[in-house]
């Protein structure tokens, strides 16, 4: 064997160790669906329960998202992170918040809320999904009151409360954030928990939810499970679960990755949205536009992350971006079509071949625009040649 064969087949075992070394997510990526066309979906948390300028918010929001329409005429989909309980504080503050009393969404008070819902919901324009009976765990809650007297003034607010305004760590519901770090729920009270807020959203909407996203993306098996159990068959995450808050009150405790349509343990769907934009906080069009071409690329939908604040507390610049980041979508996407998560769930599953690709060089292309997210390995393929033969068999440059 001549010296120049040698250093070949030693850089091709070099190559073969690297992909080896990788070989789960690389795999991961392959047998992640690709779609055949650009999705989006805004998914917006936190509406319901809560503050009544909710109302015009979401009456303005769905006339805006009926003026989007794609190349097929269905107008912009938005779902509704749906939150069915702030405290009384009328109640709260007559006890002097020793005992927790509950305002649900189906309190008249929020007549003007749950009709805004609906009258999205009948133009095509809303998605309700369910959030959580309430942004916080209510026993987590008072007794952090006990210690703070912000917390305490929250909790006996005249008007009914924005969740916003809680300490970040109080604001996950499947965790007991009393102290830091937060502590593990019994399975018992998550159980009973979920049961009745499954009810409570099938009183106001009329069926069971099929999809879920937790508060602040704090969650476990036990919470999977039980929502199960009530009938939720899609589960939004950000491509990560944690399971606590920490000492500093961050989420952490991260147990599970997944990819899109990659299962739970008992069988649920999970979707990825990983692309964020609250123009209050000065997230500006190019989020969006550029998230969508980046999954685009991938074979991926695009979940854009916001959340009812940037509506409420910055209406005029959040609108207005939000008009300009859909149309400017469609234009740099023509093709671009609007659906709604349990849509999409369901085309991923049925490989339904509108949506889902089949032919070898689109789903190569896709699996070689995937692989710059797995932790270090652009780098180590680039250091060893990698990168170009990977380029080539993407078709990309
Ligand atoms: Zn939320």
């Amino acid at each position: 064997m001549s010296v120049l064969a040698l250093v070949f087949a030693l850089w091709l075992l070099l190559w073969g160790g690297v992909l080896l070394a990788f070989a789960v997510p690389l795999a991961a990526r392959w047998r992640e669906p690709v779609l055949r066309c650009p999705l989006l979906i805004i998914e917006s948390d936190d509406w319901g329960a809560g503050p009544l300028a909710q109302a015009a918010a979401l009456l303005r929001l769905s006339a805006l998202l009926q003026g989007v329409r794609d190349s097929h005429g269905r107008p912009a989909v938005m779902t509704l992170g749906v939150v069915l309980e702030v405290p009384d504080g009328a109640r709260m503050a007559a006890t002097g918040c020793a005992e927790y009393h509950a305002l649900t969404l189906a309190d008249t008070r929020f007549e003007g809320v749950r009709a805004a819902m609906q009258d999205g919901i009948e133009a095509g324009v809303f998605a309700p999904q369910l959030h959580g009976q309430c942004h916080y765990w209510p026993a987590a809650v008072m007794a952090a009151a006990q210690m703070d007297g912000a917390v305490r003034a929250w909790l006996g607010a005249a008007d009914p409360a924005a969740s916003e305004d809680l300490p970040s760590h109080l604001q996950s519901r499947w965790v007991d954030a009393a102290s830091l770090p937060s502590r593990t729920l019994s399975t018992d009270a998550i159980q009973r928990a979920v049961a009745d807020e499954a009810s409570a959203y099938q009183a106001v909407f009329g069926s069971v939810p099929q999809v879920a996203v937790a508060t602040t993306f704090v969650w476990n098996d036990v919470v999977e499970a039980a929502w199960r159990e009530a009938g939720v068959d899609v589960i939004i995450t950000p491509g990560r679960r944690a399971t606590c808050r920490n000492a500093n009150g961050q989420p952490a405790c991260v147990d599970a990755t997944m990819l899109t349509a990659e299962r739970s343990l008992t069988g649920q769907t999970y979707l990825v949205r990983d692309v964020y934009f609250e123009p209050a906080l000065g997230h500006d069009v190019p989020r969006v536009v550029d998230g969508l071409q980046q999954r685009t690329r991938q074979g991926r939908a695009c979940l854009v992350e916001t959340h009812r604040f940037n509506f409420l507390r910055a209406p005029e610049r959040s609108f207005a971006a939000l008009e300009t980041a859909l149309h400017q979508a469609l234009a740099v996407c023509p093709g671009l079509r609007f659906i709604t998560p349990l849509e999409l769930a369901h085309a991923l599953h049925a490989h339904d071949a509108d949506s889902v690709e089949t032919r070898l060089r689109p789903r190569l292309r896709a699996w070689r625009a995937r692989l710059d997210e797995i932790p270090r390995f652009r780098r180590i393929a680039q250091l060893t040649g990698l990168m170009l033969p990977l380029r080539l068999l993407g078709g990309t440059t």
